[in-house]
């Protein structure tokens, strides 16, 4: 799949909670990210909760740096303990009810690259749009 932006009604849980959650890029601070979205599916065949897990990939227009957000957390299904997905992350010890970002493409700006492979919380992402402040 290419990134594109998702309209329609299936596309509309991902599309909305890029633009609504994550208003801001955290690694360009534009206010116009205008996500575009791909998805990865999981691996199967392994043990390893990571790999095995179906992920959304949002995209930033302005930068191109690309955020990964587990399918489970976007729909809601991870935050609970009774899914797999939410146990997987109480077994590494996770907060369940934290919505996990990774930075998977620090983009454009290369002093950014402290930041890849990075995981962070959807607040922590959200602190660090603001503190750029553009
Ligand atoms: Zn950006």
């Amino acid at each position: 799949m290419a990134f594109k932006r998702m309209e329609g009604f299936v596309g509309s849980i991902p599309q909305k909670f890029a633009d609504n959650r994550i208003p801001k890029c955290p690694m360009c601070g534009t206010d116009n990210p205008h996500w575009s979205i791909d998805e990865r599916m999981g691996k199967m065949f392994t043990l390893n909760p990571e790999d095995n897990a179906h992920k959304y990939l949002f995209k930033c227009e302005q930068c191109g740096c690309i955020l990964r957000v587990p399918v489970t957390d976007v729909m809601g299904t991870g935050r609970s303990v009774l899914s797999w997905q939410g146990l997987a992350k109480k077994v590494h010890g996770k907060e369940t009810k934290s919505i996990y970002v990774a930075i998977e493409n620090v983009g454009n700006a290369q002093s950014n690259q402290e930041y890849k492979e990075k995981e962070m919380t959807l607040e922590e992402i959200n602190a660090l749009a603001q503190q750029l402040n553009k």
